[in-house]
């Protein structure tokens, strides 16, 4: 086991001498398996000072070498593949052979993919006597949560790398140990290629502490939060006063349309899929599935069918491992009450553990029926493995109760072909619509609309978010004296 007692601070592993540490649980045997530096003001001001040192050096870094560096980081992360599943399987809980395809090979993907972006800085554009710039906005602080904790890595890090900025990376306190790992790999690419102490710092601790001073730090200019909408908004209240730029990736209540054409079954399979994979820990799981009327009975039978054949564990055939943590469980199970108590019909899973599962904080599936979307249980972000189904009459009716969120993250739609489905995907006010089983897909930008947040993540657009804009605007004699 790696050690974790320690920060990563101007180009040196430093150790922790505040004796401040944070147990990392492992959620599906509820035994703290190591301890993490829990960090505090000092260090975060001794990383960004360093981040802000570094800057001007990386900046004038060429794009080929920053390129160059992040093709291989990924190669590392490749090399490193099969810790990195262990990681984040034993500390948010999602079986290895899951983590594996869904937590990891697509984070390492997405890394490489950041190498073809960095020349994004080194496109001018003419306008009338001016010259439009792009470059790196400065010195970044990311704060990430522990249900993707590498994807969310990934996004920032390999973005603002591509972008030529510095920065200090908070990991959330329940899944630090990727960020480590990632750590050891950035640190020695970075040294590989002569690149300044401080491009990247590593600074474990708490959201209160080390997430509020990275957002309220006058010589940070740019904040990254991925996490709930609550602490999103206290990020951005923090960073208020220093006028820096703030990127939200919050949370979802993402619905998934079924058309009275669409193929029954297969819908119905793929939305109790998305919603029980990662045990419903995904801002953009389709927690909300709204079915024709006529079909609305033969839909629940069918996805309880499904839900019960989910097989709950860490083995090799689980689908589902346990959620997060022992406070992730009880704000869970709270929402099954609230679902009963709102008069929900509770069609299968429910309040009691699963059988045969004595530790670990296990939910079984769990599908909610006759649910009205003014529900508590339809309009708040659950975050576990929690399915309502709501009925609905007309398309317009479905398109409206689609939209009736204050979140506006993902979305999904089954009809008959892609071409109806996309018609409908049109009217829909969230950041991605997946169409008739459409995967997550590392070309597509990612964020939200409303209060799921703000910016996109991955591709050239996750870039970009990382830059400034300069004009330099000229008269015509000026230039060509120049020339
Ligand atoms: P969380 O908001 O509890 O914590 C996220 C991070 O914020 C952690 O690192 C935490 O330490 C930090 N934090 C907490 N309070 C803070 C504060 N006052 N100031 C600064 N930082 C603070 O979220 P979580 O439980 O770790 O993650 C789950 C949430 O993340 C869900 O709401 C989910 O929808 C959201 N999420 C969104 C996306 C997206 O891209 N939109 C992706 C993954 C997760």
């Amino acid at each position: 086991m790696l050690n974790l007692n320690k920060y990563y601070i101007d180009g040196q592993w430093l150790n922790n001498t505040n004796g401040n540490v944070l147990d990392v649980i492992n959620p599906a045997t509820e035994i703290a398996i190591t301890q993490v530096a829990c960090g505090d003001i000092e260090h975060v001001n001794a990383a960004v000072s360093s981040a802000k040192k570094a800057f001007p050096v990386w900046l004038n870094t060429s794009s080929k070498t920053r390129s160059d560096i992040i093709k291989k980081i990924a190669s590392e992360m490749e090399r490193r593949q099969d810790e990195l599943v262990t990681a984040v399987s034993q500390t948010m809980g999602c079986p290895e052979h899951i983590a594996s395809w869904l937590q990891i090979e697509g984070a390492i993907y997405a890394m490489a993919l950041f190498a073809d972006h960095t020349a994004i800085t080194e496109t001018q554009e003419q306008g009338d006597k001016c010259i439009i710039v792009k470059e790196a906005i400065g010195v970044c602080g990311f704060i990430n949560p522990w249900n993707f904790p590498l994807h969310q890595f990934v996004g920032k890090v390999g973005a603002a790398l591509a972008a030529g900025c510095t920065m200090v990376v908070k990991p959330s306190e329940q899944t630090p140990i990727q960020d480590f790992i990632m750590a050891e790999i950035i640190a020695s690419v970075l040294a590989e290629f002569n690149a300044p102490a401080g491009v990247f710092n590593l600074v474990p601790g708490t959201g209160p502490v080390v997430g509020d001073a990275l957002s309220r730090h006058a010589d940070i200019d740019m904040i990254s939060f991925t996490g709930s909408t609550g602490a999103g908004i206290k990020v951005a209240q923090a960073a208020a006063p220093t006028v820096k730029r703030v990127m939200q990736e919050l949370g979802g209540k993402s619905p998934f349309i079924i058309t009275p054409d669409a193929n029954l079954a297969d819908a119905v399979k793929y939305g109790v899929e998305d919603v029980m994979l990662n045990s419903g820990q995904s801002c953009n799981t389709l927690a909300r599935m709204l079915v024709p009327q006529a079909l609305y009975d033969e839909a629940v039978s069918l996805a309880q069918t499904i839900a019960q054949s989910l097989k709950i564990g860490m083995t090799k055939d689980a689908f589902l491992g346990p959620v997060s943590s022992k406070s992730h469980q009880d704000r869970v199970l709270s929402y099954i009450q609230l679902g009963i108590d709102e008069g929900a019909k509770l069609v299968c899973g429910g309040l009691e553990r699963p059988e045969g599962l004595d530790k670990g904080f296990y939910i079984k599936p769990t599908i909610f029926a006759n649910v009205h979307n003014k529900m508590r249980i339809a309009q708040e972000e659950i975050f576990g493995p929690v399915l309502c189904i709501i009925p609905y009459k007309t398309m317009d009716e479905a398109i409206e109760i689609a939209n009736d969120t204050p979140f506006g993250l993902s979305s999904a739609v089954f009809a008959k072909d892609d071409k109806a489905a996309i018609k409908i995907a049109t009217k829909i006010r969230a950041g991605q619509c997946m169409i008739n089983g459409g995967e997550f897909n590392y070309s597509a930008p990612f964020g939200g609309y409303k209060q799921s947040g703000n910016g996109r993540e991955f591709t050239a657009m996750g870039v970009e978010e990382f830059l400034e804009t300069k004009a330099i605007i000229y008269t015509t004699n000026t230039c060509e004296e120049g020339e």
